[in-house]
Formats: C-alpha cells, structure tokens, sequence
C-alpha cells in the first residue's frame, strides 16, 4: 500500500479530475485523459507543479503504488495522454517515473540518452510529445556526477578521447563545459546545469513545432538538475 492507496481509492479520484488529483498530490489525470482519447487538460504551470510536488514525495516518502497497475494499464492501452515530457540521462540512477514521485503508466513521455543531449531521435520524440500527444511540459533532466559530462570536462580539461561512437556522442556538451571551466564550485555539475540549460534553448530554436507552441501557451520547457544523493530536483533558470 502506497501513499497514494492511504489517500483514498485513485479510481474514484479521476472522476473529480485533474484539479482534484493536483489538490490530493496524486497523478495529474493522464490515465483518465487517455481513456477517453483526449489529451490531458492540465497546463503547463500545472505540469511543472505535479512534478515538484511528485518530487518533495519521492524524497519524503519515496514509494511506488503496484496496487492499481493491471487496471489503469487496462486504462491507457488505447491512448495516451502524457502531461509531462522529460528528457533524461540514461543513467540507471534517474529514472523519471521514480523520482517524479513513483508515476505510473501513461503519465510521462521520456526520452532518455546519456547526457540528456538533443539529436534527430530525440527532437522529433519531443516533438511527437507534444504536437501529437499534448504534453505541455518538457523538462530537460540533467544530474550530478554525470559521467557523459564528466567525460566531456576530461576532453577539456585533458584532451581525453573515447573508443567507439562516445565521442562524437558527448561533443555536444564540451562547449558548455568549455564556458563554465572557471566557474567556481564543481566543475562536472556546472557543466551538467549550462548543457541543460543549451539543450532547453536548442528544442525552442531548432524546432518550428515547438516554439511556435510555446508562444501560444501551449507548452513550456525547463533545464532542470537532479541530485543523486537527495534525491531533490532543483529548477534551473
Ligand atoms: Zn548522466
């Protein structure tokens, strides 16, 4: 039994709908969304505050509900109507679902690769996150002692090189570990913040799709940072 079961029962919370579930701190309505073909009501300043709230859960009271999992996915095998997309690190540490408070199936839309770093793949997942499904949030997930960054501030700092497509894989981050090299505090970290920060404005100016729904309000995107030791997600500006 998971907080959310002590609550009360989440199927009789849908029916009050999205506003009910962000008042109770529960899931924000994609499942319900989803079984009836819609995509999801909330906004974007209402994605981001599930989110947080999710997170302030997983480090208070970090658990996952299974009890429900067999119906609800039952619910969204049809449709989905995710309300948040995360582009994560493919580290095993930073799994979305867990650490945005134990989010069960059908609420996010993640794309994850090592780095949280923007190619063709992953532009149009995000893209189809949001054009197609309605996600009107997008959240650009980088964490501490990420070893795609790392690797990028050793091609700094020592020249390193990668076997493989490694290298080619991180050159997108040396730049940013580049500006922030004599930035005072840990170096992997600062660069991990401004690479999030140069893929959240890459999205909005490499994709037509996706500024031209930000500047109707339809979505919003975020660089945020997530601590492997307290688990905390810190929004970046
Ligand atoms: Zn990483």
């Amino acid at each position: 039994m998971c907080i959310n079961c002590l609550s009360s029962n989440r199927r009789n919370i849908l029916k009050f709908g999205a506003a009910g579930l962000m008042a109770l701190g529960l899931g924000a309505g994609g499942a319900r969304a989803a079984s009836e073909g819609m995509p999801t009501s909330l906004t974007p300043d209402d994605a981001l505050a599930a989110l947080k709230k999710g997170n302030d859960r997983f480090i208070s009271e970090p658990q996952v509900c299974t009890d429900e999992l067999q119906a609800i996915r039952k619910e969204v095998a049809p449709h989905q109507a995710p309300w948040a997309t995360i582009l994560a690190c493919a580290d095993s540490r930073v799994p979305p679902e867990l650490i945005f408070g134990g989010l069960g199936l059908g609420e996010l839309f993640v794309a994850r690769n090592a780095g949280n770093l923007v190619d063709t793949a992953t532009m149009g997942t995000i893209e189809y996150g949001q054009a197609v499904l309605g996600s009107p949030l997008i959240v650009v997930l980088a964490h501490t002692s990420c070893g795609a960054v790392a690797a990028a501030c050793d091609v700094v700092l020592k020249n390193a090189t990668y076997p493989g497509s490694i290298g080619a894989m991180i050159n997108p981050i040396v730049p940013a570990a580049l500006a922030v090299k004599d930035e005072a505090g840990d170096f992997v970290t600062n660069a991990a913040k401004e690479s999030a920060r140069r893929t959240a404005r890459q999205i909005s100016a490499d994709s037509s799709l996706i500024s031209g729904a930000q500047a109707a309000g339809k979505v919003k995107i975020v660089a945020a940072i997530y601590d492997l030791k307290s688990g905390a997600v810190t929004y970046l500006d």
